[in-house]
């Protein structure tokens, strides 16, 4: 194990349902929760004993972060976070926190002293009671173990800004951390900036997730050696594996394969580089998971693509009659078939 190794915080993320109960402006969920509901699913019994299994190999130091759509809209949630405790596995919960605290409470006593945090984003425009909404926070924090933790973000937008600073004095009367998230724009998935006002509160307020987020960007990501796909890991509903939320042009990099084939996942061993443009979430930066390398080069470098570039043979049926042509060092000599 290397220096660089033993600094990654390790995690798996499971996205358990695509199915959410709130159709949020800003969310791909949310658009389709509102328009195509039927193309949302839920993990199968098979991709959760799947994801189980893989989870026992991985061992008890990995995270994992329950994730959505909303989790509590799996039918089997509460019953598959015991599981995971029972393995010994801490876990993270992101919720809309709109369920009622009685579901709250059946979750923290399966989950045990394994949960972690709750990371409860409330979503101002779906939420119809605000107060209630806030009261059952303040009740759920009241309810959770020494060992856990709760905190509550919210989108920022120009509109509701004022909304939120309601709920962040609300909440600190109870010591509940509140933080301000910036808004990704979907179009181009640019971190939003504010009219003059919002910025100046949020300069102050700024949190490490937002930092984090706003390094991750800047990460020049042709020249780092990165964990994602070994220590850090994705599970989506249907139970394939990834290493991040970046689309990977290498295709090894980008599919590690599904939960219910253990023969296919063959996940990466130890950093190695980065074959998107762009880093998009704030967990490598979070959890250490990238270095900058003098060797990244080396590391990319790919002997059969190489070859490919000095020596190709290629079907060529532009002409009356197909024939082969063989290109060496990018000069093209034609062959007759
Ligand atoms: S609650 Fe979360 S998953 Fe559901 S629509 Fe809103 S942002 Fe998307
Ligand atoms: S996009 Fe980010 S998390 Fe994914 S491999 Fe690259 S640096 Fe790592």
């Amino acid at each position: 194990m290397t220096k660089a190794a033993d600094r990654v915080k390790p995690f798996i993320e499971f996205n358990i349902t695509e199915k959410c109960n709130y159709c949020c402006e800003y969310c791909s969920q949310g658009f389709l929760n509102k328009h195509e509901p039927l193309k949302l699913k839920n993990a199968s019994d098979e991709v959760i004993e799947g994801f189980l299994s893989l989870l026992e190999k991985l061992g008890s130091e990995y995270e994992v972060n329950l994730i959505g759509g909303e989790p509590f809209c799996h039918p089997k949630f509460i019953e598959t976070t015991e599981r995971i405790s029972q393995l010994g596995n801490k876990m993270i919960l992101y919720s809309n926190m709109s369920f009622p605290v009685s579901v709250f409470e059946k979750f923290i006593d399966a989950a045990g002293d394994n949960l972690k945090l709750i990371h409860g984003a409330l979503h101002v425009s779906e939420i119809k009671d605000l107060d209630k909404n806030i009261q059952n926070i303040i009740k759920i924090k009241q309810i959770i173990k020494d060992k856990t933790a709760i905190r509550i973000v919210s989108v920022v937008t120009e509109e509701n800004f004022e909304t939120l600073r309601y709920i962040e004095k609300e909440l600190s009367k109870h010591n509940i951390e509140f933080i301000y998230i910036r808004l990704i724009k979907q179009e181009n998935r640019e971190i939003t900036i504010y009219s003059p006002h919002i910025e100046e509160y949020l300069k102050i307020k700024e949190h490490k997730y937002n930092k984090d987020m706003l390094k991750a960007r800047e990460i020049n990501t042709s020249k780092v050696l990165c964990f994602a796909g070994s220590k850090l890991l994705h599970v989506d509903a249907q139970g394939n594996i990834s290493r991040c939320w970046s689309w990977q042009s290498k295709k090894e990099f980008g599919y590690l394969g599904n939960v219910t084939e253990p023969s296919s996942i063959k996940l990466l061993k130890g950093a190695r580089p980065c074959y998107s443009p762009v880093c998009y979430c704030q967990h490598p930066t979070a959890r250490n998971a990238y270095y900058y390398s003098p060797f990244t080069a080396l590391y990319r470098f790919d002997f059969s693509e190489f070859m490919q570039k000095i020596f190709s043979v290629k079907n060529d049926y532009s002409g009356s009659k197909p024939r082969k042509v063989w290109r060496v060092l990018g000069l093209k000599i034609s062959y007759k078939k």
